[in-house]
């Protein structure tokens, strides 16, 4: 579903990702960990094409993210920029979750969720809302359709932007630290949702310090440090027996 070679990104003169090599199965959830600074972010955000990438390639769904390749004649593969339209497509098959729940205030939930369908997809507004309304109740908001952003709890919030990006019809879900805003007793309900979706077959990639939904949910777990992949494997494997120093030091600082 998604495979990432040889990715580099640099800020400036701040070498950030130094090469990740990375493959996620379709219907797999990824659990991304890993010191502050070491590019967990920055990754995510050349999956998605927030970022530009400045060498390496990724791929979602075995499509070129961000360029397409054209043979020449002589057989050589050039590299051309997708256009602004191309890269929009790209785009909206791939969700995102912030920690920052980034909701349009002024819109009610359903408001919010519908949004995008209807502008960006130019979908239907009764069949938009028929489907938000479907989505809210898959994330346990059935009840909350007309309530503003002020008027709902954190984890209500970051429930509203998880359907708000699956009304997009999404092949793949980003979550960055999706519950790292939360107050503690609102984390459950959050990762009870990504589990549920994790357990619909949807694939994930989520960086997040919660190490019991690494465990249970995780199928895969990469630890990074300074831009590379540090460690990687079975989640249970790694948090109980990982390999590496950096990242047992990393581990014990966090359990
Ligand atoms: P955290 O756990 O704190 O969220 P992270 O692993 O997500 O950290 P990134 O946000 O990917 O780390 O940042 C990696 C490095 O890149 C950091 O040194 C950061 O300061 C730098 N960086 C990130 N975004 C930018 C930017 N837009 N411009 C310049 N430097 C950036
Ligand atoms: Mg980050």
């Amino acid at each position: 579903k998604v495979r990432i070679a040889g990715l580099h990104k640099f800020f400036g003169e701040l070498h950030v990702l130094k090469g990740i090599d990375l493959t996620v199965q379709p219907g797999s959830v990824t659990v991304l960990v890993g010191p502050s600074g070491s590019g967990k972010s920055t990754l995510l955000r050349c999956i998605n094409e927030l970022e530009t990438i400045d060498a390496g390639r990724v791929w979602v769904d075995g499509e070129l993210i961000g360029m397409r390749e054209v043979q020449r004649p002589d057989g050589t593969v050039q590299l051309h920029a997708l256009t602004d339209k191309q890269r929009a497509a790209q785009r909206s098959k791939i969700g995102m979750v912030f920690q920052r729940f980034n909701l349009f205030p002024h819109m009610t939930a359903l408001g919010n969720v519908i949004e995008a369908p209807i502008h960006v997809r130019r979908m239907d507004k009764q069949q938009a809302r028929a489907r938000g309304v479907e989505l809210l109740e898959r994330v346990g908001l059935g009840d909350r359709l007309d309530h503003y952003p002020s008027q709902l709890s954190g984890g209500q919030q970051q429930r509203v932007a998880i359907a708000r990006a699956l009304a997009m019809d999404p092949e793949l879900m980003l979550f960055d630290e999706p519950t790292s805003a939360l107050d503690p007793e609102l984390v459950g309900e959050v990762l009870q949702v990504m589990q549920d979706l994790a357990a619909d077959g949807m694939t994930m990639v989520v960086v997040t310090h919660e190490m019991g939904f690494a465990r249970e949910v995780g199928d895969q777990l990469i630890f990074m440090d300074g831009g590379l992949v540090c460690e990687s494997g079975d989640p249970v494997q790694v948090l109980d027996h990982p390999t590496q120093e950096r990242t047992q030091a990393f581990l014990a600082s966090v359990l």
